[in-house]
């Protein structure tokens, strides 16, 4: 299958587009100059249901919609374009609306970039102390866009990227100088637009570095559900699957962690044949998605898409809480109402699914769980603990909020009991203040600071 992408450039050849009224045609075009759109022949011809786009989540998921947007917001970029307004009128316009949309939430750019001998390493982010975080400079771009991406400004050119000299080399020595470091998660934007060459340079730089302590490398990716032809009958899919063999061989565990929204993304016998392919080489396929509101805000989407990835032999991994960034407005969910999600899927699936853990938020201070709402001395409270923390001492110990019905992060939550903070503020002097609960600016800014 030949992989033909579309951008606001050239949607017009999209033939599917007939089935969408003038009006979204044109909402596409005004919300599309603000948030990144890209999406691809497969998801267009093989995903969207068009004959119920309007609700369909593979199309919520890649086609930019009014509704994501402010409606003052909207106005501005609409009133451009009606008016063919200039491109120095529409540029101004368009990045002020950005700038308001918390492109770069934490506003601490030097978190989470390690040093070597001195020097920042670019590319690399390592916060968790058994796992390193690399960002191949050719893979920070995706098959397609979704539409509630957090990484959405590094698509506009907002946060740019350059090319990373001896990248995948620098990455094996900070491997090597870091024995605790057990796992390397190759991330983007999606690391399998790489062609198998480049892909190989990062891989056998870690499999020849002589670091004893790599026991697994990962790769997180939306190409099983975006463009699952990569493995199938892409010029290199062959060479991509030798390579996956060449890791397992090597006695390394590959982990494919797949990023799968809805069960839908599951149905196409190219997703399937993929699977099949992938897991033929040894490697073992991990499932993580965001709850999202309007794509998969109810516990049986949750239900059906852990029991198809268990008969497909995928194990369920990650439910995380959206970051409120970009189109949130339209995506987030209260945390409490993920938390219901979450329980009850999970209460309803055997135990090879309950695998997943969650929901989870990615803030600053690590990857924050909900446990539950109990009610503690007649008051109900928010119960929630740490599975991945920048200090392993603050993991997997419970602490408590204020009961919240409408938060949809950390930062909007009060410590319980009349305490003033959480126990990790207390603990930190590096990651506190609650206008430091957003993490996307540690993932930003190795991007940006390649060079
Ligand atoms: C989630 C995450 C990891 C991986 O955590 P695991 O619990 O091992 O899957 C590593 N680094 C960062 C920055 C992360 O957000
Ligand atoms: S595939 Fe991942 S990085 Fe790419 S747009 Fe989707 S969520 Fe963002």
């Amino acid at each position: 299958m030949k992989y033909e992408s579309y951008t606001l450039k050239n949607y017009h050849k999209m033939s599917k587009l007939k089935f969408l009224p003038e009006t979204d045609i044109f909402d596409m075009a005004v919300v599309g100059r603000v948030l990144p759109f890209k999406t691809n022949n497969y998801v267009v011809d093989e995903l969207i249901d068009w004959d119920h786009y309007a609700d369909d989540p593979l199309f919520t998921i890649n086609f930019p919609q009014k509704k994501f947007m402010d409606p003052k917001h909207f106005d501005i970029i609409s009133d451009c374009l009606t008016s063919h307004a200039d491109r120095f009128a529409m540029d101004k316009a368009v990045d002020g609306i950005r700038l308001a949309l918390n492109p770069h939430p934490a506003g601490q750019l030097d978190y989470n970039i390690p040093e070597m001998e001195g020097n920042k390493v670019s590319g690399i982010q390592h916060k968790y102390s058994e796992t390193m975080l690399v960002f191949p400079a050719q893979g920070q771009t995706c098959h397609a866009y979704c539409t509630f991406c957090f990484r959405w400004p590094q698509f506009t050119g907002m946060s740019e990227h350059r090319m990373a000299l001896k990248q995948a080399e620098v990455s094996a020595q900070y491997l090597k100088c870091h024995p605790e470091i057990t796992d390397v998660l190759l991330t983007g934007g999606d690391p399998m637009i790489m062609n198998a060459s480049r892909l190989e340079v990062y891989i056998n730089a870690l499999l020849t570095s002589g670091a004893a302590n790599l026991k697994t490398i990962r790769i997180g990716t939306k190409s099983l559900s975006f463009w699952p032809y990569r493995y199938l009958t892409d010029t290199d899919s062959e060479k991509i699957l030798e390579l996956f063999r060449k890791v397992t061989d090597a006695g390394i565990h590959l982990s494919i962690m797949a990023h799968i929204n809805h069960h839908r993304e599951m149905s196409t016998s190219a997703f399937r044949e993929a699977v099949k392919r992938i897991r033929e080489t040894g490697a073992v396929i991990r499932a993580q998605s965001p709850v999202l509101n309007h794509v998969n805000a109810a516990s049986d989407i949750w239900e059906k898409m852990w029991l198809d990835q268990v008969s497909l032999g995928i194990i369920p991994y990650y439910m995380f809480v959206p970051r409120n960034t970009g189109a949130h407005r339209f995506f987030s969910l209260p945390l409490v109402k993920t938390y219901e999600i979450f329980r009850e899927a999970f209460s309803h699936v055997s135990g090879l699914a309950r695998t997943v853990r969650g929901p989870s938020m990615s803030a600053l201070p690590g990857k924050i769980k909900i446990n539950g709402i109990p009610e503690i001395n007649g008051k109900k409270v928010i119960s929630m603990s740490f599975i991945q923390a920048r200090s392993s001492d603050w993991v997997e110990k419970p602490f408590f909020a204020e009961y919240h019905d409408t938060a949809c992060w950390i930062n909007e939550l009060k410590p319980a009991f009349g305490e003033t903070d959480f126990f990790f503020e207390r603990d930190d002097t590096d990651a506190s203040g609650l206008n430091a609960f957003d993490d996307d600016t540690g993932i930003l800014s190795s991007i940006m600071a390649l060079s």
